[in-house]
């Protein structure tokens, strides 16, 4: 990942927390992080438990709620300085009434009232906001894209989310769920898209699943996109040809955003962005010579700066936007 220096001041850092720093919580498929997070965006203690969502929100409610306690303990930071709970999780969910209504990473949690739950086990007024949104939030306050007033965030892991800053505001759509980034058609008749079941979404080709299912049948059974990226780079040819066609469905994904929204700036996040400019470097150029906006041509295409701690460092940031009512303040 990239360092900026708003990510080396978000790391390990151990000073006063400033007045109200925020209990920030990330909810995962496979894992649960809680964090307490200052309003500079410094990170003063950061935990991760497994989700186990099969024993249902109930069971985990309480963990994430118990783990939360724990990184207040561990932080130094007084408990009465813990002024609001931010909360990051996948869609779809209501920010407003802070409810998750059924995410697929949560099979048979539907309907559940995390809000209102946090506010009652914690004792702070709570924010919920779906993750996507929110890691834009924190690559926008507290990291690669600080200072900017339009940026587009990606995140490319086992699937491909996003979210948007216009105008130094987060877009958020009518329902709170817009900003669904990687189901971007690249391409109307492709291959079908795990994630909303059409054909053709960017995340249909360019998310770690699909780039080792594409492995997989270029003959490279068993292989990760890390293994895909390893073996391009020694120039094994069918890697070679998964890895171009990653980057081919990309630059046009990324080309069509930029044609949309004219950002200064896209910051490409989650496991995928961690070969860097292997990756950046030739959708860089692609887009730079397609987009039709004459910004486009120079937008800024750059890794994330705030690596694992995005979840929690943005459910943070959406605490604070939402009580300041910007994400400019
Ligand atoms: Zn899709």
């Amino acid at each position: 990942m990239a360092s900026t220096a708003g990510a080396a001041r978000a790391y390990g850092r151990r000073e006063p927390a400033p007045e109200g720093a925020v209990l920030a919580f990330d909810i995962g498929g496979t894992k649960l992080a809680a964090g307490v997070v200052d309003r500079a965006g410094g990170v003063h203690s950061f935990a991760v438990v497994p989700t186990d969502a099969a024993r249902g929100p109930e069971d985990a409610m309480r963990r994430l709620f118990d783990l939360g306690r724990n990184v207040v303990d561990e932080s130094g930071v007084p408990w009465e300085q813990i002024g609001l709970i931010g909360i990051g999780c996948g869609g779809p969910l209501d920010p407003v009434s802070g409810h998750l209504i059924a995410p697929p990473h949560l099979t048979g949690w539907v309907d559940v009232p995390l809000v209102a739950r946090a506010e009652q086990a914690l004792g702070r007024p709570a924010v919920l906001e779906n993750d996507a949104t929110a890691a834009a939030a924190g690559e926008h306050r507290f990291g690669a894209g600080a200072g900017t007033r339009n940026m587009i965030y990606l995140t490319i892991s086992t699937g491909v989310g996003g979210g948007s800053v216009v105008d130094g505001r987060l877009y958020r759509g009518a329902s709170g769920n817009g900003g669904e980034l990687g189901h971007v058609t690249v391409d109307w008749q492709g291959r079908e898209c795990r994630g909303c079941g059409r054909r053709g979404c960017l995340e249909a080709y360019v998310s770690g699943t699909s780039i080792a299912e594409r492995a997989a049948e270029a003959g490279l059974a068993g292989a990760t996109a890390a293994d895909v990226a390893a073996g391009a780079r020694a120039g094994e040819p069918r890697a070679v040809a998964v890895w171009d066609e990653t980057v081919e469905a990309l630059a046009c994904g990324v080309t069509s955003i930029v044609n949309l929204f004219d950002p200064e700036m896209v910051v490409i996040g989650g496991g995928v962005s961690a070969t860097g400019e292997q990756l950046l470097a030739p959708v860089r150029e692609r887009v730079h010579a397609q987009a039709m906006s004459p910004a486009g041509g120079t937008v800024e295409i750059v890794t994330a700066a705030l690596g694992d701690r995005v979840g929690v460092v943005g459910a943070a940031a959406i605490a604070i936007e939402r009580t300041a009512g910007t994400v400019d303040a």
